[in-house]
């Protein structure tokens, strides 16, 4: 049997060893419930608190200002729906990029419907990078959140959230300011305190963990009105038990991965050059991420007069695992592409590939040449 080549790294990635012990010991050794006052209870707080440490060295933060969910997703509608509470009638303006994952624009749609909220949506340009002066022109005194992802998870595309932020907060301090960071966690570097965001979301099963951990940065002062009320745990802000092992392998993952964050972003880099090399010499092929300002974790490319489902099921046969647009969207049109301006042609035939800190050049070779079989052979089904 073949390896699976697996370049589905931004639906999920493969957890590391080091994650997958932290979550056995925590499961199988240190299994009491971190709010206990006895020692088992105390062992289980002491874990946490490590990965709870490890995540805040990351992010260049304080470790107190980590606070454990179950996810990005919880975690991106904790920051919306936590923070637009704070002013209740007072300000309702929300500012968001056209193209945040629906964990963001989805809680933001609901108060725009609900709650009589003013959404303004900020389309990104056709390399698919939003323009700060066009996000910061939409920001004024009503604004209560700004909102606006560091890498896009279709595109790859980096957002210039510290121009947007940092215009925000100079100018309207009580605006919110929440970077969905998911895709850029782990990958490039980042300070919390130099994005000017005062809510950071990330996950851990894009880095190397389990799913079912994430984690949000919440910056010291900013109040957020927690979306679960009960034990209190998490500083009040994420009542319920704590998922000590999925939170102590997101913990061990990053540990693992930290000392190597430049090369395997070099890694990616070069990976990412070779593969657009080889994809530009395929004429039926349009590379849909920009080449400048976008992560080398993702390429997304359109392959003419293919579906993206069709040619995602070609490639699998081929025990090659890319996806159409993100996980997240089953098949729908990518409404990220169609917001940079993208037709519907090449909307519809759009592959993302996003590689991982393992991906080899041996593996690109694979896809490259499983792309142009199937393309010929399922041109020939067409005649
Ligand atoms: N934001 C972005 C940019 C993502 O790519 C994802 C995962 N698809 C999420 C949020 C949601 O993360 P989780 O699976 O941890 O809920």
């Amino acid at each position: 049997m073949s390896i699976p080549v697996y370049l589905d790294n931004a639906a999920t990635t493969k957890p590391c060893e080091a994650a997958v012990s932290a979550v056995f010991l925590n499961m199988a050794e240190d299994y009491g419930n971190p709010s206990s006052l006895h020692s088992i209870g105390l062992q289980a707080e002491k874990n946490m608190n490590e990965a709870r440490k490890s995540i805040a060295a990351a992010l260049v933060c304080d470790p107190a200002c980590i606070v454990f969910t179950s996810g990005a997703t919880e975690a991106n509608n904790t920051a919306v729906f936590g923070a637009v509470r704070n002013y209740g009638r007072r300000k309702k303006r929300i500012v968001i990029s056209s193209f945040e994952h629906p964990s963001v624009s989805e809680p933001v749609k609901y108060l725009e419907e609900n709650f009589g909220y003013e959404a303004i949506r900020i389309s990104p340009g056709r390399n698919g990078v939003i323009d700060a002066d066009d996000f910061n022109a939409a920001v004024d005194e009503n604004t209560c959140l700004a909102s606006c992802m560091l890498v896009n998870n279709e595109t790859g595309s980096i957002q210039p959230v510290r121009k947007i932020f940092s215009y925000a907060k100079r100018n309207f301090p009580e605006c919110i300011t929440h970077c969905d960071a998911v895709q850029g966690f782990m990958k490039l570097h980042m300070k919390a305190a130099e994005l000017f965001a005062d809510i950071i979301v990330v996950s851990g099963h894009k880095v190397h963990a389990v799913k079912g951990a994430g984690a949000m940065y919440i910056r010291k002062g900013i109040r957020v009105a927690p979306l679960l009320l009960g034990g209190g745990q998490e500083k009040n802000l994420r009542s319920g038990t704590e998922s000590v092992p999925l939170i102590c392998g997101f913990g061990a993952a990053v540990r693992a991965l930290m000392p190597s964050i430049d090369t395997s972003y070099g890694n990616a880099e070069e990976i990412n050059g070779y593969l657009r090399k080889k994809l530009k010499k395929l004429e039926y092929v349009t590379i849909n991420s920009a080449a400048e300002e976008t992560s080398p974790y993702i390429i997304n490319f359109s392959i003419e007069g293919v579906r993206s489902e069709i040619m995602l099921h070609s490639l699998e046969s081929r025990d090659i695992y890319v996806s159409s647009g993100s996980a997240c969207s089953k098949g729908a049109k990518s409404s990220v592409l169609t917001s940079m301006g993208l037709s519907d042609k090449l909307a519809d035939t759009a592959i993302r590939v996003s590689v991982s800190r393992s991906t080899t050049m041996g593996e690109i070779d694979m896809l490259i040449k499983a792309v142009q079989e199937s393309y010929l052979n399922l041109n020939k089904l067409k005649r």
